[in-house]
């Protein structure tokens, strides 16, 4: 036996993902070589990362299918979500009426936060859209809701919590067949699903570079070319008042560019190491329950719930060796009930002892076969230390 000290498993890649080599070899040349401020004008230095950023633009749209004058740069998702909310809102159809929003009950905190704050400012109104067991959305509400009159439909691509798909295309006509804007919030999708948002009439999407190995603190939002959005500064299309942030945009677009080859493959590979981890727990776990959709699920996602086991206990036992969570990244440093799991109607039993695993491109079979051992002898060792109590 080895005495070296097994480097712990990550399988946390719905938070973050580890940046792909060659993603950070892209933005090591850019600090490097395309140091030049893309607003200077006056010189090639400036002008060559003004082509870096176009560049990151048009990959970005191949990706998710949009329009490359469509892209326009964050600093990740939840500014892309603000951003397509704000000018929703300011361009409502009659400037004294509120905009009514459909909103799907298992958006991510970042979606809700920003109608909350609208809606507080009397800006907006929400229809809710009810979600069943799996996370699925309730279609003929969402038509209903349409018929008596919404301007934004805003429904995810993919939950963060669960991995279950939506049919957005399908969602997209619903919307625009009520004259609706939808916002599809596609930060755990994008590069891991084809989407096609021009064909299909997605007037708001978003991305960001950390979900696809890319780096944090870059993203996108990417409207239908015929939406003009304002900046306060500059003449490229990135938010903020200052400089663009040229090493995360280029690193975003390599992201978006090896997605775009490598998705086809790395896909289906990553759902047969999930498939083969769900199967490994659940026969040599007793209770266990798979949530959400699993026959239209992420590839990289696996949520599950013991009944009678705190999750926090057995986490507290994996530290060390295996990287997972209990729930989204933005509400487990907090100690509060998922609003994911509670709309999908899961009992308090399930909730409290939920545990969300996400899989990357970077995953070996030979962590997932050690994961599966870590995570069944934690929970068997939290289930003697209750019984012993
Ligand atoms: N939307 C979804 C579905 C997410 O999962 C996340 C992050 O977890 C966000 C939005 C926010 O993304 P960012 O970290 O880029 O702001």
């Amino acid at each position: 036996m080895s005495n070296v000290e097994e480097k712990p498993i990550y399988l946390d890649n719905h938070a973050s993902t580890q940046v792909d080599p060659r993603v950070v070899a892209v933005i090591l040349h850019t600090m490097t070589t395309g140091y030049g401020n893309p607003n200077s004008v006056d010189h090639v230095f400036g002008d060559m990362a003004a082509k870096m950023v176009v560049a990151a633009q048009c990959e970005v749209a191949k990706l998710i299918g949009g329009d490359p004058d469509g892209v326009h740069f964050t600093t990740g998702a939840s500014e892309a979500i603000q951003l397509a909310i704000a000018h929703a809102v300011s361009n409502r159809p009659h400037r004294d009426i509120p905009l009514r929003v459909a909103l799907s009950a298992v958006e991510h905190r970042a979606v809700l936060d920003a109608i909350s704050l609208q809606e507080d400012n009397g800006n907006v109104v929400v229809t809710w859209l009810p979600v069943d067991n799996f996370a699925r959305l309730d279609l003929e509400a969402l038509k209903s809701a349409c018929a008596s009159g919404i301007d934004l439909v805003c429904v995810m691509a993919a939950n963060n919590e669960v991995g279950t798909l939506y049919p957005i295309e399908q969602i997209a006509q619903i919307a625009s067949s009520a004259n609706a804007s939808i916002l599809i919030d596609a930060t755990q999708a994008a590069g891991h699903i084809p989407i096609f948002a021009v064909d299909w009439g997605i007037t708001y999407l978003t991305v960001s570079g950390h979900k696809m190995y890319g780096p944090k603190g870059i993203g996108a939002l990417v409207t239908l070319p015929n939406i003009s959005i304002r900046y306060s500064h500059g003449r490229l299309r990135s938010t903020g008042n200052g400089t663009p942030n040229v090493p995360g945009i280029v690193g975003l677009g390599e992201a978006c560019r090896l997605r775009q080859m490598e998705m086809i493959q790395d896909e289906p590979r990553i759902a047969a190491q999930r498939n083969h981890l769900e199967a490994l727990l659940l026969s040599t776990i007793s209770g266990l329950e798979v949530n959400g959709d699993r026959s239209n699920r992420l590839s990289h996602n696996l949520h599950l719930s013991l009944p009678d086991v705190p999750n926090d206990a057995v986490l507290a036992r994996l530290r060390n060796r295996l990287a997972i969570s209990t729930g989204a990244a933005c509400t487990s440093a907090v100690d509060t009930p998922s609003h994911v799991l509670n709309a999908m109607g899961l009992a308090e039993e399930l909730q409290n002892g939920a545990f969300r695993i996400g899989l990357g491109k970077f995953t070996t079979d030979d962590e997932i076969e050690r994961a599966a051992g870590y995570f069944a002898a934690a929970v068997e060792d939290t289930r003697r230390a209750i019984a012993a109590i």
